[in-house]
């Protein structure tokens, strides 16, 4: 099964898409990563949901990505006494340290931290934003606040601090908990929220001990402050448009986006576009123009993955979000423009071996027109170089190791193959010919460049670039030639 474009779809599994049923049709319909959120999934769903992946993954022979996305340090208000209250432009309101319940006048905020961090004219967003105060006074247990924007507020509202440095690592115990039971289940990436700091990320992947590869999520001002040493960090970003629009101006998000994915993409490594892409398909058939035009923008910036939150999670139409998506990115591949735009955003390559046969490797395979850039890769980081070039020709990555395969799920125009290692070069060429061949990549007789480190199996040393013929057979992928050994 090969899919007729580049970027990927990375999809959230909740109550509209748990049953194996649904699961298969999402990948049928073009999901490549499926998304399991901590938010809202117990350690017992998780389990079952990763078992069900697992089963339509070996039931297609096709590596299948699982994120496993960890709630992070959400804020919220404590309890009121009577229901609802109603905060007035102007009033003053008062978060404290006293567990009593709230009224007009104060709330319990129970994260005395968070009182202690605070300073006088930060800004403190509630409800997704809809309510805004500004600290005016400040102790270690009590922040007087003035009302910007009032509104109505109830029981464990969210708090967002777009304006604090907040002294707290990214995960919670539960965040630990969760991480564990995701590691020891066995999944493929792990995304952390609220990253404020690249130490967020080297905390995490201390606990990960290399068990799941770590995607951050790009939501608060401070992690944009620090986006190059995130970058460098972690294994793969997100651009969760969703918080992001809280704690920063909204229109401020098209640009960063923009700059994230291009961040990302010099250093080779996965960007996934996340939050509100087609919203109302969570009720109805049929997207919005505008819905259309964002997952358009995003597959034409080269984004390795767009993604679906409630559309596939909670919604009437899951498998037609997949399949609008799939659409969508078919269509704007096949667009000249789309082309252009990728070619003018290429990243110089890095000083590096990898870099220079990823670039030779493309530059062959658009100068002569081959039919495919394959390439062995053990860990996935010759894949990853190779997908950086964002070649014109569609890139086949073959691993003896499942693992990278299903971690590479997420990476732009990379056709994953778990394939047992090669002997040798020629069974190398041989397998990548007949591989290419099956899965529909060439025909007969064409070219395809087979790029590799050799020795095999030994990460960091791709050195190898071929130019090779599909071979004239049309049978199955060879076995590999074996010398007779006396049995
Ligand atoms: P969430 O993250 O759905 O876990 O909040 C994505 C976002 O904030 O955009
Ligand atoms: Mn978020």
């Amino acid at each position: 099964m090969r899919r007729l474009r580049r970027i990927k779809i990375l999809a959230t599994l909740g109550p509209a898409s748990s049953d194996s049923a649904t699961i298969r049709k999402l990948f049928e319909a073009g999901a490549d990563i499926f998304r399991i959120n901590m938010s809202h999934t117990s350690h017992d769903k998780m389990r079952e949901l990763v078992q069900t992946i697992r089963n339509v993954e070996s039931s297609y022979g096709r590596p299948i990505g699982i994120l496993v996305d960890l709630q992070g340090p959400k804020l919220r208000l404590g309890l009121f006494g009577n229901g609802p209250i109603q905060l007035k432009n102007g009033a003053t309101f008062v978060l404290d340290s006293l567990k009593e319940p709230g009224d007009e006048n104060r709330v319990h905020l129970p994260h005395p931290e968070i009182l202690a961090a605070l300073k006088v004219g930060d800004a403190l967003l509630l409800d997704d934003g809809k309510v805004r105060l500004i600290a005016e006074e400040c102790s270690h247990d009590r922040t007087v606040t003035r009302v910007v924007i009032g509104g109505r507020m109830s029981d464990r509202k969210g708090v967002s601090l777009p304006d604090t440095d907040l002294p707290m690592s990214a995960m919670t115990n539960k965040d630990r908990a969760d991480l564990e039971a995701a590691c020891e289940t066995g999944i493929d990436w792990v995304a952390l929220s609220f990253v404020q700091r690249a130490e967020d990320v080297i905390e995490a992947k201390r606990m990960i001990r290399g068990r799941a590869a770590v995607m951050a999520k790009i939501e608060k001002p401070q992690a944009i402050d620090r986006l190059q040493d995130i970058i460098d960090a972690s294994d793969a970003l997100m651009v969760a448009r969703g918080d992001l629009g809280v704690e920063m101006p909204l229109e401020r998000v098209p640009s960063l986006q923009k700059q994230m994915t291009r961040l990302a993409r010099r250093a080779g490594k996965p960007v996934v576009i996340a939050t509100q892409m087609l919203e109302s398909m969570i009720s109805s058939p049929v997207p919005t123009r505008a819905e259309v035009s964002d997952v358009a923008t995003a597959v034409y910036e080269g984004a390795d993955a767009i993604m679906l939150s409630a559309e596939s999670a909670a919604g009437k139409f899951a498998v037609e979000a997949v399949s609008t998506m799939n659409r969508i990115g078919e269509e704007v591949e096949r667009d000249p423009t789309y082309r252009t735009v990728i070619a003018a955003q290429r990243p110089e390559p890095e000083a590096t071996a990898g870099d220079a046969i990823a670039g030779a490797a493309r530059h062959i395979a658009e100068t002569l027109d081959l039919s495919a850039i394959i390439c062995w890769t053990s860990s996935g980081s010759t894949a990853l170089r190779v997908a950086r070039e964002r070649a014109r020709v569609p890139v086949v990555a073959i691993s003896p190791n499942i693992l990278t395969g299903r971690k590479l799920s997420v990476v732009w125009g990379v056709h994953c193959v778990v394939a047992e290692d090669a002997q040798d070069q020629d069974d190398m060429i041989d397998r990548a010919g007949s591989i290419a061949f099956r899965d529909g990549f060439a025909k007969s007789g064409q070219r395809v460049i087979v790029v590799a480190g050799v020795p095999l199996g030994t990460p960091g040393t791709t050195n190898m670039v071929r130019i090779a013929y599909v071979g004239p057979t049309e049978e199955a992928p060879k076995t590999k030639k074996k010398t007779a050994e006396p049995s």
